[in-house]
């Protein structure tokens, strides 16, 4: 298997390895910021370069919480562009219901009350999405099936619960959780409970410590996908909607007979096509000037509005619902956890789908950063739309971290054979290098497995294969 030469080389990397578990106690105790968004790296013409993956480097050890004393960061409500926090999105696909579980106030450990969810016969899969304001980072910390199961354990986490049985992760001003995230969990009806928690970041000279988020109410809406017989569709579509900021000196107008796009549309569709996807551009649109430069937070405590969250901003205007928002820029800048350039970005795993216009609700694709290469930009597009689905790195760059999925290879660490910090595809070549979700891209082949299969069908944001429209 030969990589190809020249070496457009592209490496993955993703946040999403900052310090795993899922805590012992119920308020975070870890001075580890949490996962940003997940930040996928090219690094271009040179070697492979090992993922940062403790930041910021000036964390120091837990520090006792004392609000009043060291609370230096403000709720920035304006800044978060959130929609109203009751309006429940009605344009839904056939199938898919809306529920509003509520606008609640946190208590004093940053959790909201019990979230009763009543799923209806023949659910197959369900999106939770937490919508609260910077500087909280927010998630679904706890996750009791109607039959009793804790699938999350009511911890709430500074970035991802790796043990959980459904796995759930937090991100900053929007979270969200679908289930099924994992092997072994089947959506069921009845009742499940589940809990929103959220946390902010305070600092203390150098130091940062999590607190509870208390400062506002916290809006939660679930997304529930039913399907004939209460099995996964072997078969949906992932609709799309594409802006562009002049990034790649394209714009809606002739993007649609571009090469570079006809040939990233072509890509993706034939690795989508592997587990019975079909992907449709469904709109076509010009955002404001001033966004084809896109800089990520560098600094996760930060408290306000990102330059992501105000390219993402730019879907508010045009409404919709059930499409997942692509961006196309030049270059994607920084971002505290990676190096090297910055090819794609994800707003979450999962995004908050059904909602435009709000932090985390979109992908951002650096059509100058990977050279305007068609195979390159399909993969991308793949690859962050795969998380914006729910899908994770099967195995992340440093080789300590996998994803929950059974068939998906994993590639330790001890196949760092030249030790430098990372597994590439090269070390990795029987171990899932060649899977679209593998941390690097750089392999001959890019493969999606049939339970990476499933978590995507499941989302309630794919729609039926056969449109009743
Ligand atoms: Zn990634």
């Amino acid at each position: 298997m030969s990589r190809r030469s020249a070496e457009l080389f592209v490496s993955l990397l993703c946040s999403v390895a900052l310090a795993w578990g899922c805590g012992s106690d119920d308020a975070p105790t870890t001075s580890t910021p949490a996962v940003d968004a997940v930040v996928d790296v090219v690094q271009d013409l040179g070697p492979e370069v090992a993922a940062d993956l403790t930041v910021p480097p000036d964390v120091g050890p837990d520090v006792a919480p004392d609000l009043d004393a060291v609370l230096d960061v403000e709720p920035d409500l304006d800044a978060a562009d959130l929609p109203d926090p009751v309006t429940v999105p009605t344009d839904l696909p056939p199938g898919v219901q809306a529920v509003h579980l509520g606008q609640v106030p946190f208590d004093e450990v940053g959790k909201s009350s019990d979230l009763k969810l009543t799923l209806p016969a023949e659910t197959v899969g369900w999106l939770a999405v937490v919508q609260g304001a910077h500087p909280g980072i927010f998630g679904i910390s706890k996750i009791i099936s109607p039959k009793g199961e804790m699938l999350a354990k009511g911890k709430c986490v500074t970035d991802v619960c790796v043990d959980c049985k459904n796995r759930v992760g937090m991100s900053p001003a929007t979270g969200a959780a679908i289930l099924p995230s994992s092997t072994g969990v089947k959506a069921q009806s009845g009742n499940y409970y589940l809990q929103s928690c959220g946390f902010h970041w305070l600092k203390q000279g150098n130091q940062y410590s999590p607190n509870p988020y208390t400062m506002g109410p916290v809006t939660t809406t679930a997304f529930v996908k039913t399907a004939a017989g209460g099995a996964v569709p072997d078969q949906g579509r992932v609709l799309l909607r594409f802006f562009f900021t002049g990034g790649g000196q394209l714009q809606a107008a002739d993007a649609p007979t571009d090469p570079r796009i006809l040939g990233m549309l072509a890509e993706v569709s034939a690795l989508y096509g592997v587990v019975g996807l079909t992907v449709e551009v469904v709109d076509w649109q010009d955002t404001a000037p001033g966004f084809t430069v896109v800089h990520l937070a560098e600094d996760l405590t930060t408290t306000g509005a990102s330059d992501l969250d105000l390219l993402f901003a730019q879907a508010a205007p045009f409404g919709g619902s059930a499409v997942v928002d692509v961006f196309f820029v030049d270059q994607l800048i920084g971002g505290s956890e990676s190096k090297g350039v910055v090819g794609g970005v994800a707003g979450g795993v999962p995004g908050p789908a059904f909602y435009h216009g709000i932090p985390r609700a979109g992908v951002a694709i650096a059509i100058a950063s990977l050279g305007g290469d068609p195979v390159w930009l399909g993969r991308t597009l793949g690859h962050e739309v795969g998380h914006f689905l729910g899908l994770w790195h099967p195995s992340e760059g440093d080789g300590k971290a996998f994803d929950p999925l059974e068939d998906t290879p994993q590639c330790g660490f001890g196949q760092d054979a030249d030790q430098d910090g990372a597994v590439s595809v090269a070390e990795c070549v029987t171990l899932g290098a060649n899977n679209l979700m593998f941390w690097s891209l750089g392999s001959p082949t890019a493969l999606l497995s049939p339970e990476q299969g499933r978590v995507q069908r499941s989302n309630p944001v794919v729609w039926p294969a056969s449109p009743p429209f």
